[in-house]
């Protein structure tokens, strides 16, 4: 068995592995190659922790296994330790025994910014110039960092609730050499990709804040209850997602399904278009909406390609196990 411990993780996968991983997940996800597994999540009654497994099997990548953690909200002020913690567990397909042991924090914010990323590459407009993030906390930099890679963008625009949180994504943005302005939303119809990446259970980024012919990436919502843009936004666009069943349960789609303007069957699967199933974008007016719920099946992809460079560059630890 191999261990790859979470403090190896940032030197051994960059944004292109990342990306690479799941673009291939999310197309064998289309193709009925790889599923994922009923997630489990649970209030354990203990430190106020949300513990649960999210997991799935890559026929195609023949990656089984699931990834196990959760939420602790007292772990940075009691014990100095990041309150989001996971830990991905493979197994051999074939056998059963287990393959690997990979630290899952830095792999999540890494799997979770590909996602978008692949979402932009595949639907934003070939002339996108001004990307626009709504939310600047932890997630909003992996996004950001990302989504640059993906178009010849001028300048980065951004919207949060608690305005002091805004220089993160300004630190991003003068990375990357780029100039930065803060907007109220309705200042949102100057971007031509617009990432939300926030805790919100109430909506923000309403329709008439983005102008026609934007790529909408929602990150934030996975949970029941969580909403990040209007109902009327969803309608507008043409929405595609990592998968349906998430997006209509515990994704943004939730409550335009649950208003009935949406049905299952309007939603599509962007492994669709990576495949070519699916023409995607259409017209250079068109809204184009990317409901990125968060799958198992995007944590395996990552940990099995971390696990193969780990090996690669001799730094797995292997355990007779
Ligand atoms: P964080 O705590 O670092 O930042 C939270 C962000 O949400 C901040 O920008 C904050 O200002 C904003 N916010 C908080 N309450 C708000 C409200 N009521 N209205 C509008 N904005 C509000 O968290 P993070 O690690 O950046 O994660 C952000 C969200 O992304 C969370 O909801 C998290 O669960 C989700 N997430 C999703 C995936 C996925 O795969 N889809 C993966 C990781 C995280």
């Amino acid at each position: 068995m191999i261990i790859v411990p979470e403090k190896e993780i940032g030197a051994l996968l960059g944004r292109n592995e990342s990306y690479e991983a799941i673009e291939q997940v999310f197309a064998a996800m289309a193709a009925g190659d790889a599923y994922n597994f009923p997630v489990v999540r649970e209030a354990i009654g203990h430190a106020d922790a949300l513990y649960g497994f999210k997991g799935g099997f890559d026929r195609a990548g023949m990656t089984l296994g699931l990834k196990a953690g959760g939420y602790w909200p007292n772990n940075l002020e009691t014990h100095g330790l990041i309150n989001h913690q996971s830990t991905v567990f493979l197994f051999d397909p074939d056998t059963g025994r287990v393959k690997a042991i990979v630290g899952g924090n830095l792999l999540t914010a890494l799997r979770t910014a590909a996602a978008s990323s692949v979402s932009i590459n595949h639907l934003a407009r070939k002339d996108a110039k001004v990307i626009g993030m709504v939310g600047a906390g932890h997630q909003a930099k992996f996004q950001l960092r990302a989504a640059l890679e993906q178009r010849e963008f001028e300048k980065v625009i951004g919207w949060n609730l608690h305005p002091d949180m805004l220089p993160n994504i300004e630190e991003v943005a003068s990375e990357a050499g780029l100039p930065f302005e803060a907007v109220e939303l309705p200042g949102m119809v100057e971007a031509d990709v617009i990432i939300t990446i926030t805790s919100s259970f109430a909506p923000t980024l309403m329709s008439d804040h983005v102008s026609d012919g934007t790529h909408v990436a929602c990150m934030g919502t996975d949970t029941v209850g969580k909403q990040e843009v209007g109902v009327d936004l969803i309608n507008r666009a043409t929405v595609f997602t990592d998968e349906v069943a998430q997006s209509i349960t515990l994704g943004e789609c939730q409550h335009a399904v649950a208003s009935g303007s949406k049905t299952e069957t309007d939603i599509r699967q962007i492994g669709e278009v990576i495949n070519g199933t699916h023409p995607g974008r259409q017209s250079d007016q068109e809204v184009t909406l990317f409901d990125g719920t968060g799958v198992g099946l995007q944590d395996l992809a990552v940990a099995s390609a971390v696990v193969e460079l780990a090996v690669e560059q001799g730094i797995a630890i292997e355990v007779d196990f």
